[in-house]
């Protein structure tokens, strides 16, 4: 058994890897990130994909623990429900994410949020970043780190936050301790952008994640705070494979999506110009290596963004392997696979949900039984609001482990589908039979950021 052995390193300075930082440098660690690209406060770098995210409980916890909320309140656009666009002619209509005022998700840029954290890291004083270092190689024998430039860095252990193609997870795997594979999904996605109205106001409404359901695809925008949106349109491989050239990019957005595509006048040459993005579910046994490496976040556990769940899932792991470093800190090895113990389940269960929350989206929203079900889900969780919560709010709106979510959330379903298929069934008994909520968390203050 052997605590946490100096140089303690961090690769990566996303959301995983500067919130881990910081919860080391509060046990009293000194810790250096190497970090692949530029300082993003710095300049203006292309961060890679999804200008903006969905920010829910799970993330916001830690924030509140590191005492980052209050900044991260100025850059947050709360989202009360779903927009729905059915059709082409119909009026958008809100579904309310849930009954409470504080049951919104908080859009923002992916970018700033993740400046905050790198300016928390370093301001604890003990977090050096070294940016532009990216890592290539981890030699487990000799405790060295290789870089793309032939340098090298001693590590007594190494935190791999560095993303899906993690170079860390790759050395534990070449070590033996991992085993992983990506099941990727036969849907690719493009950004693209909405721009200010001419008073540089939104144009459509901020305060709802809009969706443009169209069965086997769906377009979504999420508002940023200078007035644009950020729109996402996730379709089959093959779809965008016949949007190969401007005139049928043209003719499928004046075909699906008129009202957007009647507010971009550029639409095709964003689509010629903006990247097609890869989606997929990254399975992994073993995140550990002895006492030397862990992976956490997309390293260990990426998952399709449908749920909105990615980034927040990485933050309440880095949260969590903090929490089991802390309880154990003269045996690190223990700790790191007790983490892994507990924590698979919930990210196996996300990674489940997420792919489930795809094909609600995309058709979901917009079925008759769908929207029935979570009428009276929520109609339900009035009536029962200790012993019932819809899916998507214990997801969204709670830090209960995801199994226990996934768990719950079947059984609520049978309940609901009995009761919708027998109208003299007593479902109030039946929901009377699920066991109590758990508490929410002390930190999941529903008043953290503001919800208007
Ligand atoms: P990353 O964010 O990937 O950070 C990894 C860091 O490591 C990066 O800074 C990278 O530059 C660095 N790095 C990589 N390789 C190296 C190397 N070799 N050496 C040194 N540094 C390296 N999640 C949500 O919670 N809500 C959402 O609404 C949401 N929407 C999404 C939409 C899309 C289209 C996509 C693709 C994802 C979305 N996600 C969302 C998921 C979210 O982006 C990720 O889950 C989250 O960024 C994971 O954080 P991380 O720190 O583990 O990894």
């Amino acid at each position: 058994m052997s605590a946490l052995r100096s140089p303690i390193v961090v690769a990566g300075a996303g959301p995983a890897g500067s919130l881990l930082a910081i919860y080391l440098a509060r046990q009293g660690h000194e810790v250096t990130i190497y970090e692949r690209r530029s300082d993003l406060r710095a300049t203006d770098v292309d961060v890679g994909r999804s200008i903006n995210l969905a920010l829910a409980t799970r993330g916001i916890v830690p924030l509140v623990e590191i005492g980052a909320i209050g900044r991260v309140d100025e850059i947050t656009i709360p989202m009360r429900g779903r927009m729905i666009h059915a059709d082409n002619d119909s009026t958008p209509a809100l579904q309310p994410y849930g009954s409470h005022p504080h049951e919104v998700i908080h859009s923002v840029s992916r970018s700033d949020l993740n400046a905050i954290l790198l300016d928390e890291a370093e301001a604890t004083g003990r977090v050096r970043i070294e940016f532009e270092r990216r890592l290539e190689a981890v030699d487990f024998e000799t405790s060295t780190l290789t870089f793309h430039d032939g340098s090298s860095e001693p590590f007594g252990v190494v935190f791999g936050c560095d993303g899906a193609g993690s170079p860390v997870r790759k050395a534990i795997e070449a070590a033996g301790s991992c085993t992983s594979h990506t099941e990727w999904l036969d849907h690719d996605y493009k950004e693209l952008t909405l721009r200010p109205g001419a008073d540089g106001t939104h144009r459509l409404d901020p305060n709802a994640l809009h969706i443009w359901p169209r069965g086997e695809l769906m377009l979504i925008a999420l508002a940023n705070p200078g007035g644009d949106f950020t729109v996402t349109l996730f379709a089959p491989k093959a779809v965008f494979a016949d949007l190969a050239d401007a005139t049928s990019v043209d003719a499928f957005f004046t075909d699906e999506f008129p009202d957007f595509a009647a507010m971009v006048p550029d639409l095709t040459d964003q689509f010629a110009n903006n990247p097609t993005g890869a989606l997929g579910t990254l399975r992994t046994d073993g995140w550990s290596h002895n006492d030397q490496a862990i992976v956490i976040g997309d390293a260990a556990h990426a998952i399709v963004p449908f749920h909105g769940q990615g980034m927040n899932a990485a933050m309440e792991s880095a949260r969590a392997l903090a929490a089991h470093l802390a309880s154990t800190p003269d045996d690190v090895a223990g700790a790191f696979r007790r983490f892994e113990t507990d924590r698979r389940p919930d990210t196996d269960a996300i990674a489940r949900m997420a792919l489930d929350n795809y094909i609600e989206m995309r058709s979901g929203v917009v079925d008759p039984d769908y929207v029935a079900q979570r009428t009276l889900a929520l109609e339900l969780e009035r009536r029962h609001p200790t012993l019932l919560s819809p899916r998507y709010n214990m997801v969204m709106f709670s830090t209960m482990p995801y199994a226990e979510a996934l768990r719950r959330a079947a059984r609520q379903s049978e309940i609901i589908a009995d009761a919708l298929a027998d109208p003299d069934l007593d479902v109030d008994l039946l929901v009377r039979t699920l066991p109590p909520l758990p508490e929410l968390d002390p930190l999941a203050d529903p008043e953290a950021l503001s919800v208007s």
